[in-house]
């Protein structure tokens, strides 16, 4: 008898571990079935080198960026706007880890519980990026084969309209020296994203928030520039003397020698504070990824350090996208929103499954300097820029331009519109792109015309 109940104890032992094995299995498939299913060993979803063989990318005007064809992923058949999407549509293999086909293929794929692998075809599910792709085309051409990149966003709503980072290639047709080429030297990163650059004279709009703030008479005095100044031990210079200016002159003939002393005047902590604040030394999580974090050397430098740091030497490095949250904060009173290019989720019919929500920075610059701050930038574009490549908008930028050892200066060039209609900044950097004011402008110019000539 002993052993018959010995046995029966056993057995339901194994029963019992039997229903908690089911239990268990049937709570992680109902929680972890979707992470599951995204995994690369899956390959109805993945192909042998790893390329999501389900779902269609499109600009938020429905042009196709990116489908599936009996398996295999293909690109939009007109090759400048392949070329000029490919940093925000993203790579079939995963190397470009900004790119949507890295950071949004959860929506990619058409998944159900009940169904499974058989609701995987070549379709899926449809994401719709922000970005106008006439309007990255436009930026790309412009680019000229420099190095760089642009971007125009919406700065209430965070909308990505246009984007482009160069070199960039074609992924229908990947080139062989890729790898090693000079001629792709980063080919992989979104600059706009992923790297930091030095800023330059557009940095000359963070050191006039904080005299502005910091100094109640700095836009009362007057300014005189001999083309140098001493500045702690060594000699600050501009290209030129300037004379005698009022501080929006100074600013508008982006003047070394009155930003540099303006800088040593507030001091290294104080022009820390606002660069920290300004979130030009800080990152964002934006999808799976963090943009690159700016740096600067302002309360360690000497005097003279600090001059040039106030200038947009120094040590200074700024990340594009970051600048471009700032100069959106300056348009928008103080707060920006944060960019983004997912517009939405759609399933194949039709069904609305995911509209993502803006998110915002916090105060980035006190809403009273922001409004001063517009005037003098809207100076520059009226008094120096010129209007002519910006016609029927109200606009402000600031140029930047960093003299390289080796060919022609990097450029910078950002601003916004101050427009109810398009509520817009941009920012391009190229490099051995001349003066800002010159091609950099010009990029901007043919993106944010393609962007509102759109009947
Ligand atoms: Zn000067």
């Amino acid at each position: 008898m002993r052993k018959i109940e010995h046995r029966a104890l056993f057995c339901r032992l194994i029963l019992l571990a039997f229903i908690f094995g089911i239990v268990l299995f049937l709570v992680r498939y109902v929680r972890d079935s979707e992470k599951w299913y995204e995994q690369s060993y899956n390959k109805h979803l993945y192909s042998d080198n790893g390329e999501l063989k389900t779902g269609t990318v499109t600009d938020r005007n429905g042009v196709i960026l990116s489908s599936v064809k009996d398996g295999v992923r293909v690109y939009s058949p007109n090759f400048d706007i392949r070329v000029a999407t490919l940093h925000t549509v993203g790579d079939s293999a995963g190397k470009i880890r900004t790119g949507a086909l890295s950071n949004l293929r959860e929506y990619l794929v058409a998944y159900k519980r009940s169904s499974g692998a058989n609701a995987i075809n070549d379709e899926g599910n449809k994401v719709s990026l922000t970005i106008d792709a006439e309007a990255c085309s436009a930026a790309y051409k412009a680019m000229n084969g420099l190095f760089g990149c642009a971007c125009v966003y919406n700065y209430k709503t965070g909308e990505i309209l246009c984007l482009v980072s160069s070199p960039s290639y074609d992924p229908n047709n990947i080139p062989e020296d890729i790898e090693w080429s000079d001629s792709y030297t980063g080919a992989y990163i979104n600059r706009f994203f992923s790297s930091t650059f030095t800023p330059g004279s557009v940095f000359k709009t963070l050191t006039l928030q904080a005299a502005l703030s910091e100094l109640p008479d700095a836009s009362a005095r007057l300014y005189e520039c001999t083309g140098s100044v001493k500045i702690g031990d060594n000699y600050v210079s501009c290209p030129k003397a300037h004379g005698t200016q009022t501080l929006q002159e100074a600013y508008a003939n982006s003047c070394n020698c009155t930003f540099a002393a303006l800088a040593a005047e507030i001091g290294g902590d104080k022009m820390a504070s606002y660069v920290d604040k300004a979130g030009l030394s800080s990152s964002r999580r934006i999808f799976t990824f963090a943009n690159a974090k700016g740096s600067f050397e302002l309360a360690a430098a000497t005097k003279y350090q600090l001059g040039w740091a106030g200038v947009g030497l120094h040590h200074d490095l700024v990340n594009p996208c970051s600048l471009l949250m700032y100069i959106g904060a300056v348009a928008n009173g103080g707060k920006s929103a944060v960019p983004t290019f997912l517009k939405n989720v759609t399933a194949s019919n039709g069904t609305n499954l995911k509209t993502p929500e803006t998110e915002y920075t916090g105060t980035l610059v006190d809403a009273g300097t922001a409004a001063i701050m517009r005037g003098y930038m809207e100076y520059n574009v009226s008094h120096v820029y010129g209007t002519d490549r910006f016609p029927n908008v109200r606009m402000g930028a600031k140029s930047g331009t960093v003299e390289q050892k080796t060919g022609k200066s990097n450029g910078w060039f950002a601003g916004y519109l101050n427009s109810e209609e398009h509520p817009y900044a941009f920012v391009v950097f190229l490099e051995h792109g001349g003066a800002g004011s010159g091609a950099p402008a010009d990029v901007a110019a043919a993106a944010l015309q393609a962007l509102i000539s759109v009947p």
